[in-house]
Formats: structure tokens, sequence, C-alpha cells
């Protein structure tokens, strides 16, 4: 069956899965009206804690990030939730970069923290 409701990432590093759980707890009602796509251990925990379905793509060292950075080049992400560590150090920081980037190439909306993603929530810019 295709998907037909737009899809949104949601992305957290180990640090800040709590915040994300807590950010989709608190915006459940919006995010469980999109196709929701994710790296395999925020999508495992967001499904256990919140019971919102999401997708799972490869955990982001084993290239999960990638696999999502594809997808938004293909046009395919109408926004991305990616929680960053900016104080842990990431074996997979190329692709965490590569994300970044593609986001950027195609003006997709890019929320890094917790307080930037409740504004794309809130403005109804999805
Ligand atoms: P994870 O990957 O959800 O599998 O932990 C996230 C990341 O580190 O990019």
């Amino acid at each position: 069956m295709s998907e037909s409701r737009k899809t949104v990432a949601l992305i957290a590093h180990d640090n800040k899965k709590d915040d994300m759980i807590e950010f989709a707890r608190a915006h459940m009602d919006v995010l469980s009206r999109y196709h929701l796509i994710g790296t395999g251990t925020t999508g495992r925990m967001l499904n256990e804690h919140t019971g919102l379905e999401v997708e799972r793509m490869l955990s982001g060292p084993l290239g999960g990030d990638a696999q999502i950075a594809a997808q938004v080049a293909e046009g395919k992400v109408a926004a991305v939730f990616f929680f960053i560590d900016p104080l842990g150090k990431h074996p997979h920081d190329p692709d965490i970069n590569t994300l970044l980037r593609i986001c950027n190439v195609h003006d997709v909306p890019l929320a890094t923290n917790a307080a930037t993603a409740a504004y794309i929530i809130s403005a109804k810019a999805l």
C-alpha cells in the first residue's frame, strides 16, 4: 500500500532520547497524523514509550542517518527533528553532517533541538 501521509523523521542521540520522548508525548496529536520514520533505537524507544508507530531505519551508527538523508534527497520527507547531543563524540559524524547538509540543500525544515521542534509544530509549518 502506498503511503499518502506526509513523512516526518525523528532522530535523537543517546543523551537526547529522553528529550525526544518528552517532545513526542507533548505533541502526540500532531505527530500521529504523519508517517513517522526514525533511526533504529530512537524509533524503538518512541514506540515503546509513546505507542507512536515509527518506521525504523538502521541504527544511526550503522547507517540510519544516511538512509534518512537519502529519503530527504528524494523529496519524501516534510521535516526532520534531529535532537543532537552537541557534547558527545559520534562515530557516524560524517553521516550526521550529510543529513544536515541534505536538509539544507533541499530546504527541508530541520530542528536540531526540542525548542525549535516545538516552534515548527506550533507554527503548523508541516
Ligand atoms: P539511534 O541513532 O536512534 O539508532 O540511536 C541515532 C543516531 O545516533 O544518529
